[in-house]
This record gives structure tokens, sequence and C-alpha cells, in this order.
């Protein structure tokens, strides 16, 4: 079996942002040379997401608003989590909401999504550095 790490780093400039990463998870499946196995597509932060789903503008949008009006407003003085003296409860509700990690299928050297599908790192506390991580196993 083979392995391969490698790591996405990102600094949006906005402090929410959906981001396409699908043709940076496949660039790493074929320099990992495997024919079949699977993709780890994790976010290696507490405030931020990756997910499988459709590229389409207007449906980030319609995911913003969601996390933004039903999920976890970003209105800092209702959260526990704020009296540390952060702003960003939020940021981690949405997290915990959308998910961490994503892992795709790896079918005869490339990823094995549906025809809608994509990889997106979901970025719900930017604008400064994060990262994360691909780790690519099979043979
Ligand atoms: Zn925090």
């Amino acid at each position: 079996m083979r392995a391969h790490t490698h790591y996405l780093w990102f600094n949006t400039e906005k402090r929410q942002d959906i981001i396409d990463i699908t043709d940076d998870v496949a660039a790493q499946v074929s320099e990992a040379g495997i024919r079949e196995g699977f993709v780890l597509v994790s976010a290696m932060h507490i405030t931020a997401s990756v997910f499988v789903n459709d590229h389409e503008s207007g449906l980030w949008h319609d995911i913003l608003r969601w996390l933004e009006d039903h999920v976890a407003p970003w209105d800092p003085e209702r959260y526990h989590h704020n009296r540390t003296g952060e702003d960003n409860a939020a940021a981690h509700l949405r997290s915990l909401t959308i998910g961490h990690e994503a892992i795709v299928p790896v079918t005869d050297g490339s990823l094995d999504l549906g025809p809608w599908q994509r990889v997106f790192y979901g970025e719900w506390d930017g604008q400064r550095r994060k990262r994360v991580l691909i780790k690519v196993m099979g043979e």
C-alpha cells in the first residue's frame, strides 16, 4: 500500500468563503500514483470544513445564508465560547454542522465522484493562514 500526504494552505480574503479544491485533490491522487484506494481530505482547524457538494454559486450563497440564518448566526454576544475573549463561536458550530473531513474513493487512478460532486473547503473564520490535509492511500 502506498501513502502520500500533502497540505493545502489558505488565507481567505473574506472571513467566510467556499473554495472548490477538487482539482488540487485530483492532482495529489496523480502525484501518489495509486490506481485503487481513497483520499482523505481533512480541515486541520476547528473553524473550517471539508465537504462534497455542487459547484454552483447560487448554492454556495444558499449554504452561507443557511449557516447564518438557521445554524449559527454571527452574533458574538449569544455564545458562551466568546466569553473567553474570542468572537468565533459561530465558526465552531458551522464546522460541527458541515463536518471537518471527506473521504473520496479512487478508482482506476481517478477520483470516483458522482457527476455533480465536487470537493470544497469551507472557511468559517478566515483571513489568516489555515490548512487542509490531503492523504492518499491505496495501491
Ligand atoms: Zn474559538
